[in-house]
């Protein structure tokens, strides 16, 4: 398994990751197989999105945001940050993706994207590959 770390910059905040999780691929050699990302965190996420246009991720922050509001008198979570966890659980913790070539294969516009909640923080993922 291979674990990088990434700085988040906001509160709210989507972080393009591809080219780290395609270093971890590359740095373990895999060939052809399937590649999982992993966020260990139950505050953050990872999703696949669009990444030729950043307005994409500024609008799926948006749409989030417009759901899952921060503050709602209805919220009983102690921590105060309800609504990072039910955004971080929507996203997801984990991905697969194949890997052919040694390379990941997404679709020509998707991009990786570790998804921060209740930022800024350091947050850690981990790539994990499995021959087939
Ligand atoms: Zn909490």
């Amino acid at each position: 398994m291979v674990e990088f770390e990434v700085k988040t910059r906001e509160r709210d905040d989507l972080r393009d990751i591809t080219a780290l999780v395609q270093q971890a691929v590359s740095t373990v050699c895999l060939q052809d197989g399937v590649c999982t990302v992993f966020i260990p965190h139950t505050t953050a996420g990872v999703t696949i999105v669009e990444n030729a246009d950043p307005s994409v991720a500024k609008d799926m922050l948006f749409i989030l945001d417009r759901m899952v509001p921060w503050d709602d008198p209805n919220y009983t979570h102690t921590e105060g940050n309800s609504a990072a966890h039910v955004k971080c659980s929507l996203m997801g913790c984990s991905l697969s993706i194949p890997v052919r070539g040694g390379q990941l294969v997404l679709g020509t516009w998707q991009g990786v994207y570790l998804c921060e909640f209740d930022g800024p923080r350091t947050r850690r993922v981990q790539v994990q590959v499995i021959n087939a």
